[in-house]
């Protein structure tokens, strides 16, 4: 319990900071790129190296964008109804060529008769992106990631299960941790995100993990606001 008190104290001493100086950042960020783009465009040669640029500034744009999106309070007044089993079809049919490309299958089961979920849709959304990248990261050599929806004592329970390579024991606690990854190319926010989501939608996430034979993380949300 102590642990998880403290965990949620770094979440916000974490989303201060990110509120004070994601902001400051994208407005110089915004210029930059501006010029760049200008230059490109007056140049005839160097033409790779402005676009190493514009690539770069992309991603520091994007993990500006991600702070900014975990410095936003919570904003219960623009939550609506929606139904969780459209989102995850939506997000899935997004994802499925990038799973075929890597042999994975994805597996959805959800009853038609899931109550809607008092949610910021687009916050949710991204969520469940970055689960199932996530997974399908965790699958190198393919596999299966099964996500199932079911009406639980807490609120709707969504799983994704995937049978990817695991996370080690000593590991776990450090899932969500800004800037925590194991992948040369990754960033180690998508899970920071997740958590920060869930908690605003008063939802719960849990991860278990066996090395070697795969990954559920469970999210539980409340279907009654
Ligand atoms: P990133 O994907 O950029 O590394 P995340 O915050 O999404 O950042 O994930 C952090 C780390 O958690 C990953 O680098 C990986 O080690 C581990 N992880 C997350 N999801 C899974 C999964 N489904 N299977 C195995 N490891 C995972
Ligand atoms: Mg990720």
């Amino acid at each position: 319990k102590e642990r998880l008190l403290r965990q949620s104290d770094k979440l916000s001493a974490v989303g201060q900071l990110a509120a004070g100086f994601a902001h400051e950042i994208r407005n110089p960020l915004t210029a930059l790129k501006g010029f760049v783009q200008l230059l490109k465009s007056k140049s005839a040669e160097n033409q790779n190296y402005y676009d190493i640029m514009l690539s770069e500034l992309e991603r520091m744009n994007y993990i500006v964008g991600e702070f900014i999106l975990i410095a936003k309070p919570p904003q219960d007044k623009e939550f609506e109804y929606r139904s969780l089993t459209a989102m995850i079809t939506d997000i899935v049919t997004v994802l499925d060529s990038q799973a075929i490309l890597n042999n994975v299958e994805i597996n959805c089961h959800f009853p038609q008769e899931l109550p809607k979920v008092l949610c910021d849709e687009h916050q949710l959304k991204q969520v469940f992106v970055n689960l199932v990248k996530n997974a399908i990261e965790a699958m190198p050599e393919g596999g299966l990631l099964l996500i199932t929806g079911e009406l639980a004592e807490q609120g709707i329970r969504i799983r994704f299960s995937d049978s990817g390579k695991g996370i080690a024991e000593d590991q776990l606690p450090r899932l969500g941790e800004p800037f925590y990854t194991t992948k040369e190319k990754g960033n180690g926010l998508g899970l920071m995100i997740c958590h920060q989501i869930i908690e605003n939608h008063k939802g719960k996430i849990h991860i278990e993990s066996t090395l070697g034979a795969g990954t559920t993380v469970e999210i539980v949300l409340p279907t009654n606001g």
